[in-house]
């Protein structure tokens, strides 16, 4: 017989075969959230043309929703890195997969990140793009400061998480949950399931 700690959340998609342990932030907190960050973000960038460089591939959704709330010319560009780490945690050690795809000297660049962690992926990625003479700010969804280990300044921040490994709303887990509406927590045996 299930246990009450076996029971999923009532609103749980079928893909997520009971793995969810607790929703964060749900999608109405999120969309209010982002509708705020693009109202401010439009007042900072007011009569400049702005680029918005998402961190493939966790970023798209958030970018996705975000673009919708700029009411600035923009345009869209993406990155990708790729973090020689381990398990759950980036080491610092970091590689372009892709890199800008418009020329950015003299442009205003927004970086859009899903979650600062430890810090190093984005401040490596403000470090290549200065390189190319773009003024950066970023934009991240999330932020699990207690994890920080090189000091990043972030412009606009969506939300602050605790020190647990989060899914959904682009975020994902071995490739899988980036299309979870919300941003939740996985239970333990997801990553056991996974590893082994
Ligand atoms: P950092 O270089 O700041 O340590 O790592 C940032 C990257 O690590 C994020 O872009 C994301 O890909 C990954 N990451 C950090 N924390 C989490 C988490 O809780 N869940 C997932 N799925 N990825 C995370
Ligand atoms: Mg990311």
């Amino acid at each position: 017989m299930k246990q009450p700690s076996d029971m999923e959340p009532p609103d749980q998609p079928a893909f997520c075969q009971g793995q969810i342990s607790q929703v964060l932030l749900c999608p109405e907190q999120i969309a209010a959230r982002v509708a705020e960050l693009g109202e401010q973000i439009t007042r900072d960038y007011a009569g400049r043309e702005l680029t918005v460089m998402g961190v493939m591939n966790g970023a798209c959704v958030f970018l996705s929703d975000l673009l919708r709330h700029l009411d600035l010319p923009i345009r869209v560009d993406f990155v990708a890195v790729h973090s020689y780490g381990s398990g759950t945690k980036s080491s610092g050690q970091l590689e372009m997969v892709k890199g800008p795809t418009c020329p950015l000297c003299g442009e205003q660049v927004l970086l859009v990140e899903d979650i600062i962690d430890t810090g190093w992926t984005i401040s490596w990625l403000r470090q290549q793009l200065e390189k190319q003479g773009a003024e950066v700010r970023i934009c991240s969804l999330l932020d699990k400061p207690e994890r920080r280990e090189t000091q990043v300044q972030v412009e606009y921040l969506g939300f602050e998480v605790p020190n647990v490994f989060v899914v959904g709303y682009g975020i994902d887990f071995a490739h899988h949950y980036r299309n979870l509406p919300y941003v939740a927590v996985l239970k333990p045996e997801a990553y056991e399931v996974e590893k082994s």
